[in-house]
């Protein structure tokens, strides 16, 4: 069997014992040897992989939460606040105001065939406060055909009097979540789940469902690629058989560029049954195709305010969160699950929905007690003190959507948390100190994959209006490299496979521009990905 040498100007490794080299070997798609050139010799034989001669290569970045949809959304019309860049590479303008809106659901409409619903995802109405966006402002743009904005939070919808109308739901609609005008009529707000689902049934469409395609599985992989993201999870999936069948034709392909880690959804099915599935495909995955990880969803977003938090509560004296299901009824998933031998990933975002959720950790692990469990408490984005030292002692792990400080940090200060609260979010340096294991993440399509962005982030502290909130909570480079590489891998017990550069391994690489243990963190964000290699493949960006 074949050797092949990559050398590199610099090689990060994140092996402690070994932290730095110029060449690795590869055989099989894994890591026959790390070191310099005449620890190669002893090889024999070798074939030399040189075009990255001048690049720093890194481990594979692994994101530990994000959605598929990052990818599959990308079939679908564009409308967020910030640019984004799609998974071709063409980045897209930030949509600032209802006029800019407008006109790109025109463009929409005059390039596709006619009657064809235009559908549109990422708008995110924090941005737009003084003007509640209804189906007549959809109108004022199209009115020939259905449209459907689904917005960025994925929790909600505005869509236009033609999609009502085709819905059946113009008139009273009596589903909850369709929201009404003072006349009593579909204003065209959709909110949360049941009433979403009334829209895509009506129209015969599932934007959710498209992660159940092979193509939206194809686009998260290339948009992957070009972020150096070599490992990512799809952490809300509904494992149904079609999506199981897409997730190994995809993992199957060797050019498909990206290790897929799916945890399945448990609100919504029954759970002897969610057990049972999840226990079924424990022998279907394969190199690239990892199962067996539980989601449990507790309470929202704090954008749009239902986030469950502790007293005082929100800033700006909103009401308090929404649970997705009864703390009593959440507990009792967490149990049944964790008895069941399987490793959960719990949403919790409010410091509300943490205190409940370490109460059922601390519980299922009292009734049946595991080492090594990795139960992962994801989100924690107002984690305190006190909060940290429990989670220590029940050794779950974080993964901190730190992200939101950048995208909406600016909101946070002024209406949702203020400012003592905001030295406290997404509070890397304290998990870290609290000797918790740490993960960082975009949570995409909420916010943009890209672990490099997240880095800088965790960094810097700085939000998108250049304010900088929490600056005890700065992780250093070397830490927050860490948070995309092997700690991820840990959340997802994949740490002795992937994560960083050693012998025995998968060869699993970031090829960077620069160096960014030497740029200097404020450079993190800039650092281009020339490639990334997944099990010994190149794929090119
Ligand atoms: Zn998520």
């Amino acid at each position: 069997m074949s050797t092949l040498v990559f050398r590199a100007k610099k090689i990060i490794t994140m092996n402690p014992s070994l932290p730095e080299a110029t060449h690795i070997a590869v055989r099989a798609g894994r890591i026959l040897a790390v070191g310099d050139e005449a620890s190669m010799r002893a090889l024999g034989d070798y074939q030399l992989d040189d075009r990255f001669g001048n690049k720093v290569m890194m481990p594979g970045l692994v994101e530990g939460h994000s959605h598929a949809l990052e990818g599959a959304l990308w079939a679908f019309l564009y409308l967020g606040f910030y640019p984004r860049q799609d998974p071709n590479g063409k980045t897209w303008d930030g949509i600032e105001t209802v006029e800019a809106m407008q006109q790109r659901l025109q463009d929409a409409a005059e390039r596709a065939p006619a009657g064809e619903p235009i559908i549109a995802w990422g708008f995110d109405p924090i941005f737009f406060r003084e003007r509640e966006l209804d189906r007549h402002a959809l109108d004022a743009a199209v009115s020939d055909r259905p449209v459907v904005i689904l917005h960025t939070s994925c929790h909600a919808m505005t869509v236009n009097t033609a999609a009502l109308k085709q819905a059946g739901l113009d008139r009273h609609a009596g589903v909850e979540g369709i929201m009404l005008d003072a006349e009593g009529r579909p204003n065209g707000s959709i909110k949360e789940m049941a009433a979403m689902h009334a829209i895509h049934e009506g129209l015969g469409i599932n934007l959710f469902d498209s992660v159940s395609k092979p193509e939206g599985l194809r686009l998260f992989g290339e948009k992957a690629r070009r972020v150096g993201v070599t490992t990512a999870t799809d952490l809300y999936n509904p494992l149904t058989d079609e999506g199981i069948a897409a997730l190994q034709e995809v993992t199957a392909a060797d050019d498909f560029p990206l290790r897929l880690v799916p945890a399945m959804t448990t609100l919504g099915r029954p759970v002897d049954e969610g057990i049972e599935r999840l226990r079924a495909c424990r022998n279907k995955g394969n190199d690239k195709l990892y199962f067996g990880l539980a989601k449990v969803m507790t309470d929202g977003a704090m954008t749009a305010y239902t986030a469950r938090l502790n007293w005082p509560y929100y800033h700006n004296g909103q009401p308090n969160g929404a649970w997705n299901a009864s703390p009593e009824e959440l507990k009792g998933i967490v149990h049944a699950y964790h008895q069941a031998g399987c490793q959960l990933q719990i949403h919790a975002n409010g410091d509300e929905a943490l205190d409940i959720m370490l109460d059922a950790v601390h519980e299922a692990l009292e009734m049946w007690p595991r080492p090594d469990h990795r139960i992962t408490l994801q989100h924690c984005q107002l984690a305190n003190q006190a909060q940290m030292r429990r989670a220590a002692s029940l050794g779950v792990c974080f993964n901190l959507l730190m992200n939101h400080l950048y995208f909406w940090g600016d909101i946070h200060l002024e209406h949702i948390l203020g400012y003592e609260r905001c030295q406290r979010l997404n509070p890397s340096a304290s998990v870290a100190r609290h000797g918790i294991p740490l993960a960082i993440h975009s949570d995409a399509p909420v916010t943009p994959l890209g672990p490099l962005f997240t880095a800088y982030v965790a960094c810097v502290r700085k939000t998108a209006g250049g304010q900088v909130l929490g600056e005890h909570e700065r992780l250093n480079v070397p830490q927050a490299l860490e948070a995309i590489t092997l700690g991820a891998a840990y959340t997802l017990r994949l740490d002795h496979l992937i994560g960083s550069l050693e012998m025995g391994k998968f060869a699993d690489f970031a090829v960077l521009d620069r160096d960014p243990l030497v740029c200097g963190p404020d450079a993190l964000a800039d650092i281009r990905v020339e490639a990334t290699v997944v099990g010994g493949r190149v794929h090119e960006c």
